[in-house]
């Protein structure tokens, strides 16, 4: 009976041309670490004196999983080498089939490599498996009662608690930073019908082995196969997802589904073509400089130039804080690295409100063109907000708190990148890769020129 440790059921999702259902919940309780003397993921050596102060905003003590900064306590560290305990398990009547190292590689190495993209490197994420084949659970699944949206207790304290008995004469868990697990896909319902894949995260009440709580584990079931064909190139992405959370990311979909960041963000959206992280959360989970930040806080104008997100180097994240809590963010989104699917290439703008919880819409992102059903028509890929990126010529204005962004000029290779989106339009999701790298000009090739101006009239 623990008020702090909710869990979040996952939405629904119903997008354009295949309907599927996608869940996950995490919980966030307090700290706790897998593995001694792991740190706090994010930034936190940031000091809340210095100029990033104001846009170090934070939610209430009362907000379960917050995109706030820095992150708390609890979480796996997101930077440097990170150890993934990964376990691949069965039941007696869920009894795997084929070899266990072939479900390992349903996420492997393509996982890690999605983490080495979207962190320019600074992750340096290590699955391993010290116990290759399945590991035999000593009741059957159905006996642990895991259903959709289920609690921590008693199901999953007891798996977790068994996990750890037959593993530990093989394993040392202080040697890991967080669990993954693995459940062979024949347990449990297909993921068409209710995904049941889940993280709990920061779970200071979990089961300890070899003396360490199991606080951050995420757990992957079934197969993320939305039968387009893509499983074998996407269907991984469940695992960053749900590794996401271990990280003490918050879902950014609501029970609604995906509308609120679309695909601009792997906590929106899983399935389908691969997309990459908001410039938020790489902030968060320190994959970005202090000096790749800029925090407007001036009144008056300021003009910034940004460049490409997926691309490593350079100024990546304008960030205007309206309160203690709450502010916009400005991005450069186009189509290379882990952004597949980047139909119009250009300024994503998005509020972060810190005091929104996981799955409640902590982030919005703004649609510069509303209703217009959207650029992609890419499978499982929220349409509507495809689209929704600033071009140059194109603002975001909020009159009330007195703000307005604009997108003033480009660079001669972003240019290519806005003339390629605006071409390739509905469907076309196969060409436009490494545009912006052409003509180096003096604004940087592949920059985006954005003037913020705050305290309008
Ligand atoms: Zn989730």
């Amino acid at each position: 009976m623990q008020p702090s440790r909710r869990i979040r059921p996952r939405r629904v999702a119903a997008l354009a041309s295949v309907t599927v259902l996608t869940l996950a919940v995490s919980t966030s309780a307090g700290s706790g670490h897998l593995a001694p003397g792991t740190t706090t993921a994010g930034p936190i050596s940031l000091a809340r004196s210095s100029s990033y102060g104001p846009c170090m905003i934070s939610g209430s003590p009362a907000v379960q999983m917050s995109e706030g900064l820095p992150t708390p306590g609890g979480y796996s560290r997101s930077t440097g080498t990170v150890r993934a305990l990964t376990l691949m398990v069965d039941f007696s009547d869920a009894p795997g089939s084929g070899s266990a190292v072939d479900r390992f590689r349903e996420f492997f190495p393509q996982t890690q490599n999605w983490f080495r993209t979207s962190s320019y490197g600074r992750l340096d994420y290590r699955p391993e498996t010290p116990i290759p084949g399945w590991l035999r659970m000593p009741k059957s699944f159905r006996a642990y009662g895991i259903e959709r949206g289920a609690p921590f207790d008693p199901g999953y304290r007891q798996l977790v608690q068994d996990i750890v008995a037959v593993a530990d004469p093989r394993v040392d868990f202080r040697s890991y930073d967080f669990l993954n697990v693995l459940v062979t896909p024949n347990a449990g319902p297909s993921a068409l019908d209710t995904v049941l894949s889940v993280t709990f995260a920061g779970n200071t009440e979990a089961p300890v082995a070899d003396g360490v709580p199991v606080a951050n584990a995420s757990f992957v079931y079934s197969r993320q196969d939305d039968g387009s064909g893509s499983y074998e190139q996407t269907g991984y992405r469940v695992l960053p997802h749900e590794n996401g959370h271990v990280f003490g990311l918050p879902d950014l979909y609501t029970q609604e589904g995906g509308g609120a960041v679309g695909h601009w963000d792997i906590m929106s959206e899983d399935w389908g073509a691969n997309n990459d992280l908001l410039g938020w959360h790489k902030w968060k989970l320190g994959w970005l400089d202090a000096a790749q930040v800029n925090c407007a806080t001036a009144p008056g104008t300021t003009e910034y130039s940004l460049t490409p997100l997926a691309r490593a180097g350079g100024t990546k994240l304008v960030f205007v804080p309206l309160d203690r809590r709450t502010g916009y963010a400005v991005e450069l989104r186009t189509r290379e690295g882990n952004d597949e699917a980047v139909c119009r290439p250009g300024i994503l703008v998005y509020k972060v409100d810190a005091d929104v919880d996981t799955g409640r819409g902590p982030v919005t992102v703004y649609d510069s063109q509303r209703d217009s059903g959207g650029c992609t028509r890419s499978p499982n890929v929220h349409a509507e907000l495809s689209d929704a990126p600033l071009v140059a010529g194109e603002e975001f204005l909020d009159t009330r708190r007195g703000v307005r962004i604009s997108v003033v000029g480009t660079g001669a290779g972003a240019e290519d990148a806005a003339l390629v989106g605006a071409e390739t339009g509905a469907g076309a999701d196969e060409e436009a890769e490494g545009e912006g790298d052409a003509g180096a000009g003096g604004s940087g090739a592949g920059e985006y020129r954005v003037r913020v101006t705050r305290g309008l009239g």
